[in-house]
């Protein structure tokens, strides 16, 4: 059944949340409040962005204050036309999917411009393979070690994942628990209070790529919209209590990698932030004296 009159801001007319659900499926992100039935200025923009493409509205016409009978009638048929495509089984987008109680509640968006740097951490733990159980998580994505990649914010929302950092850097968390320093199992951080002492883990060669390709979507994404991420750090450097985050297999593997591969800083041999810890000479060469 086609829609019959306009929906106007604040309707909750059962039409509102198809649309919105429609309108998540075309790509276009609801990150705050989802296909919540209720018409407000997130799916405005989103439809007047979609109207845009259509070729239905001006650019420089003001944000829509209503669904027109043939904007509804445009999604209902972009929509349906969306081809079932093979889905990326390795990639998972819960944007949509949870409250985003980990955003910043001081500083909760940015521009894209100020979006500059990279972290990258270990989980510590093992969250596993089902995306539901990262919704927690106050971080942009998390890699799975069968190499799947789930992406929980916005790149331009701040997540609480790296204290200072927060404000300027998008963050990876790299599941599963890590030595500090590779080949040292005394340096691998032991959950209190201690139940079987956990020896470290070694990092699938999936994961590897999946966290690779991730800092590639990343510095790709930015570079879309307008940005530049020129840096990439380890969450040590901004936490004392974070000595082996993420560790010196992560670091060299991920972390060296991007540097070497689109020129990007760690911000050099001294670099740290607050209470954090420079990059020691374990993880890498360059930096000879620095303490792990
Ligand atoms: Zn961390």
């Amino acid at each position: 059944m086609p829609l019959s009159s306009p929906l106007k801001k604040g309707s909750q007319d059962p039409f509102v949340k198809i649309l919105q659900s429609q309108l998540i499926a075309l790509g276009y992100i609801l990150p705050r409040f989802g296909a919540d039935g209720s018409l407000g200025d997130e799916t405005l923009r989103a439809y007047g962005e979609f109207m845009v493409l259509e070729g239905m509205r001006a650019a420089t016409d003001e944000m829509p204050k209503a669904i027109s009978v043939a904007g509804a009638a445009a999604i209902e048929r972009a929509f349906a036309a969306i081809p079932p495509i093979a889905k990326d089984e390795k990639f998972f987008d819960e944007r949509n999917n949870h409250p985003h109680d980990g955003r910043s509640k001081s500083m909760p968006y940015r521009t894209w411009s100020k979006v500059t740097a990279i972290v990258l951490h270990q989980t510590a733990t093992q969250l596993g393979e089902k995306p539901a159980r990262w919704h927690s998580v106050p971080i942009h994505f998390g890699v799975t070690r069968a190499g799947k990649t789930i992406q929980l914010y916005d790149l331009t929302e701040v997540c609480n994942h790296a204290g200072n950092f927060n404000r300027w850097t998008v963050g990876i968390e790299i599941d599963g628990w890590f030595a500090g320093i590779e080949g040292d199992p005394e340096t691998l951080w032991q959950p209190k209070p201690p139940a079987a002492k956990r020896t470290p883990m070694d990092l699938p060669a999936v994961q590897a790529e999946a966290a690779k390709a991730c800092v590639k979507r990343i510095i790709d994404t930015v570079a879309v919209n307008g940005g530049k991420i020129t840096r990439i750090h380890p969450h040590r450097q901004s936490s004392i209590e974070r000595q082996s985050d993420p560790g010196s297999l992560i670091w060299q593997t991920v972390g060296l990698w991007a540097q070497q591969n689109f020129g990007l800083s760690d911000g050099g041999k001294n670099y740290k932030i607050d209470d954090g810890r420079t990059i020691p000479e374990a993880w890498d060469s360059r930096y000879v004296g620095n303490q792990y």
